[in-house]
């Protein structure tokens, strides 16, 4: 497991390196954000430890740029910033952890290991309600047995559902992690009915079973409904 610390207080780089290299991690450091967006970048890591404060290009910064650029690797904010709205604008910002110096090391370990287990996928690479199947690793949906064809949006779209089956989804959840749009203000809510229309269409109007509801004035869920 390859770890990149962007860091630019020297003593704290050079414990945190001690400290994972000890628990068997392969760590990387940046002592800049530009040299940190490029790293992590161009060379493959399971997890960035991000400081905020950075010379040339702050944290936050760096987190953003990596995120539109499709970069999807874990980040863990480390920082001494630790207002309510900070950790809020981390997380809003892609971040998947937010943790407040001064921290101690075992738990600095134990938020690394949680956020390295989320990345697993679950059971291989296929996900499952009722007949409707998902091979994520080949990107194909079938429903009774028969493959649906399927936009690269909706089938972002249907994974995302898939995967927080049973739970009723709203149309900010929807914004922020299907279409990565973190401006909380862009008007996205047109878009993303029409993209339920169609794959509501696809999914479920050929078939008997309905599996995707609208749940008035909060959003949507998969699930099935037992009548
Ligand atoms: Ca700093």
């Amino acid at each position: 497991m390859r770890i990149l610390i962007i860091e630019d207080e020297d003593k704290l780089a050079k414990a945190l390196r001690k400290g994972l290299e000890a628990d068997q991690f392969l760590v990387s450091v940046a002592r800049t954000g530009e040299d940190g967006f490029f790293l992590a970048s161009t060379e493959p890591h399971d997890l960035i430890i991000l400081d905020l404060m950075l010379p040339q290009r702050d944290g936050m910064e760096v987190l953003s740029a990596l995120r539109q650029k499709g970069v999807s690797i874990p980040v863990l904010i480390l920082t001494s910033r630790d207002t309510v709205s900070d950790r809020v604008q981390g997380l809003d910002a892609g971040a998947d952890d937010y943790l407040v110096k001064p921290f101690a090391f075992p738990e600095l370990l134990a938020r690394i290991r949680a956020i390295l287990r989320r990345g697993k996928p679950e059971s291989g690479d296929k996900l499952r309600l009722a007949d409707l199947e998902m091979d994520t690793a080949g990107r194909t949906v079938c429903r009774e047995g028969k493959e649906v064809s399927l936009t690269a949006r909706e089938f972002n779209l249907l994974e995302y559902l898939l995967r927080q089956q049973g739970t009723v989804v709203s149309r900010e959840m929807l914004a922020r992690d299907v279409w990565q749009e973190t401006a909380r203000y862009t008007p996205l809510d047109n878009v993303i009915d029409v993209h339920i229309a169609h794959l509501r269409r696809k999914i479920d109007e050929p078939f008997r079973r309905k599996l995707l509801h609208t749940v008035r004035g909060v959003g949507f869920v998969l699930r099935e409904e037992t009548d």
